[in-house]
């Protein structure tokens, strides 16, 4: 049965789409069979792995408003072994739709139970909210993965998050734990990197990846060739940092 793991922060630009993208294809890279559900209506997992977010027929959107099934919707082996759920700006108009529908929060976890026997892992890309899309993810997963820049701002809004996702695990999905938290975009040449760590490592009473993910070009440029860091440049300290995870999160 597939781990299923929400990558969630409702601050935007911490890097949560880098590593729901990289993440899959390092585990897919390493025999995992992998599925990556894109939750945020940007699309940008979908793009970044290679799926053209305007062309697909069918998205996560047709499936919340019970147009589709999930079988029909997943774009299978966009690589060796990762197959995914795509999204695009449709999805925007969720939310409106889910007003006033029954099991509201339970429509992405009903759907992701019928396949979920197929995967090892379940890799879901959450929005920059704590939106209803954001919960359908939280009541779909096992655990939550939360990505944390470092920068000044680092803890900002994070017992905000935790708040939620005990909320959700109370009143939704009791076996929802959070995984653990890492560090992105960390740069050597600054103290300020370090310090940021350092805080949140003595604040932060949280499972904490010894895998720090570095500021690096090459997972920024990536997205634009729609390929993972380790098909665009497999040597990078980019895909290195990101195998590391994939490692830490199968042995976990
Ligand atoms: P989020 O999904 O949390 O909004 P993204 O993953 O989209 O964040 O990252 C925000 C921006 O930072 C993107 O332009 C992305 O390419 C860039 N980025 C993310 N991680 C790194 C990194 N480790 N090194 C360099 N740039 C990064
Ligand atoms: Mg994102």
């Amino acid at each position: 049965m597939g781990r299923i793991i929400a990558i969630a922060n409702q601050k935007g630009g911490v890097g949560k789409t880098t590593t729901a993208i990289n993440l899959s294809a390092c585990l897919a890279e390493k025999g995992k069979k992998v599925l990556s559900i894109d939750m945020d209506p940007q699309g940008n997992m979908t793009s970044g792995l290679g799926v053209s977010k305007d062309e697909v027929e069918k998205t996560v959107y047709d499936l919340i408003i019970g147009e589709a099934e999930i079988e029909d919707i997943i774009c299978r082996e966009v690589s060796e072994n990762l197959d995914i759920l795509p999204t695009n700006i449709d999805l925007s108009a969720a939310e409106i739709e889910l007003i006033g529908i029954d099991d509201k929060e339970y429509i992405i976890k009903k759907e992701v139970e019928k396949i979920r026997d197929n995967y090892d892992f379940i890799i879901i890309d959450c929005p920059p909210s704590l939106s209803m899309l954001t919960i359908n993810a939280m009541t779909t997963a096992d655990s939550v993965l939360v990505p944390i820049q470092c920068e000044y701002y680092a803890l900002e809004g994070l017992s905000q998050l935790i708040h939620t996702i005990e909320l959700v695990q109370e009143r939704l999905n009791p076996v929802l734990s959070i995984e653990g938290v890492v560090f992105t975009m960390y740069d050597a040449r600054t103290n300020l990197s370090l310090q940021v760590v350092e805080n949140v490592k003595d604040n932060l009473n949280q499972n904490i990846y010894k895998t720090i993910i570095p500021r690096n070009i090459r997972l920024a440029e990536a997205p634009s060739y729609g390929m993972p860091i380790n098909q665009y440049d497999s040597k990078s300290a980019g895909a290195e940092s990101y195998r590391l995870l994939a490692d830490e999160v199968i042995n976990k």
